[in-house]
């Protein structure tokens, strides 16, 4: 029998975390969960925990921690529970650990990513904010590291899937990619009414269930922003070699155009445990539970333009990439900050782009910020205290 893989999910109280769990609870027979991290849901957590019984379970302090203990306690779990940003580190480069899922949201994920893909692990990645911070430094690590990067966004997951398992091919292959973006709710609201809308309305996506950071990035098309990032190192392209289609339907997930103009697609419902199912298994197929296209059901497939001025910050990201390196990790910043400040309601969906444009002017990465891990977390820190400065002028 081949030794089952023995999985991290960082996240696991979010939408891709519990989406990993349904995947993984189909194939006892494949996979052991053995770690769980949660920030701060830890009732969520213990149910989790009684569910699929870890070896490790990880939250956000010490006082969580001793609520998780005496909750699992309880049920005579055995879970050893540790808390703490350095414990998320130990949990994904441990030496018991096989392949870790990356479903942390936002730049708190660059740390253990690193810490994952330096210890060699099959490394999932759902959390495009590591990425687009950490950059060259995050791909060095995982060539050092020496396993396997899998990305886990459906559009990147979908490029993966039309290239050769031989990266070395890669460049010689590749004219360009088109990222397909549904749109999000507001694909077809009048522009000048975009102020007047709420978190609900923004966080209610069409086609796709999500956590309230990534959906409100939907909505702005930062989302694609940041995905156009994440596609750059991912798969070592110029800017210009990514491109963006609005598809509203969300059934081809992304499209690889070769060098003689053939373009490969990969389709499929929009339901994330198909990608998921694609990095646990690769190179291998497991079934996910999603279901099956049906092609006689599908309306027509469309194809649009993004409206810059419904979706300006979609911009942002190739002229953060063109600027000087480190400067995308200051648009994901100050981007973090001014979603958290609309969601709390402290300023309007229309402020999350002027807190994006103010912070790139005002904050300019000096060279031996991008060159460490330290660099960029201090990188990051500085921009989000010019975000937060913005937000307050705005409010
Ligand atoms: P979510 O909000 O549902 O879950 C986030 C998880 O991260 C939770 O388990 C939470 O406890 C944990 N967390 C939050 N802040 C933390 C911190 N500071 N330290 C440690 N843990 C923390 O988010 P999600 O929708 O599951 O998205 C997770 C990541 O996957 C994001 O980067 C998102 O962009 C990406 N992604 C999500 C989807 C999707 O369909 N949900 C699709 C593609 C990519
Ligand atoms: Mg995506």
């Amino acid at each position: 029998m081949t030794q089952r893989q023995r999985v991290c999910i960082l996240g696991a109280t979010g939408s891709i975390g519990r989406s990993t769990l349904d995947v993984i609870a189909r194939h006892p027979d494949r996979y052991v969960v053995q770690v769980l991290t949660a920030h701060q849901r830890v009732d969520d957590l213990a149910v989790l925990c009684r569910d699929h019984r870890p070896a490790t379970a990880v939250v956000a302090d010490a006082r969580q921690a001793e609520r998780l203990q005496a909750l699992l306690r309880a049920d005579g779990l055995a879970t050893e529970v540790l808390h703490g940003p350095q414990a998320l580190c130990d949990v994904a480069a441990a030496a018991d650990v096989d392949s870790v899922m990356a479903a942390i949201v936002g730049a708190a994920g660059l740390s253990p990513c690193l810490a994952a893909a330096r210890a060699g692990k099959r490394l999932m990645l759902a959390n495009k904010e590591a990425l687009v911070v950490g950059g060259r430094l995050f791909m060095q690590a995982v060539e050092q590291g020496g396993g396997a990067l899998l990305p886990v966004d459906s559009e990147h997951s979908a490029i993966f899937q039309c290239l050769p398992e031989d990266r070395s091919s890669w460049a010689r292959r590749i004219d360009h990619i088109v990222l397909t973006a549904s749109g999000g709710p507001f694909r077809e609201r009048a522009p000048h009414t975009l102020h007047e809308v709420t978190p609900e309305q923004a966080c209610a996506h069409p086609n796709w269930v999500m956590g309230r950071k990534i959906s409100v990035d939907s909505a702005t098309m930062m989302n694609k922003a940041l995905e156009v990032i994440e596609a750059r190192w991912l798969f070592d392209l110029a800017p210009e070699r990514i491109r963006v289609v609005l598809h509203p339907q969300s059934i081809i997930h992304s499209m690889v155009v070769c060098r003689d103009h053939s373009v490969l697609a990969q389709l499929g419902t929009p339901d994330m445990r198909v990608p998921i199912a694609v990095g646990l298994a690769w190179p291998e197929r497991v079934v996910s539970g999603a279901e099956s296209l049906d092609f006689l059901k599908l309306s027509a497939l469309t194809f649009e333009d993004a409206d810059a001025r419904r979706f300006p910050g979609l911009q942002l990201a190739w002229e953060s990439l063109r600027a000087a390196e480190g400067t995308t990790a200051v648009l994901n910043a100050a981007n973090e900050v001014a979603v958290a400040a609309f969601l709390e309601r402290r300023m309007r969906f229309t402020d999350i782009h002027r807190v994006n444009a103010a912070t790139l002017d005002a904050v300019l990465p000096e060279a031996d910020e991008t060159a460490s891990v330290d660099g960029l977390l201090a990188l990051d820190a500085r921009a989000r205290r010019a975000a937060e400065r913005t937000v307050l002028e705005l409010g």
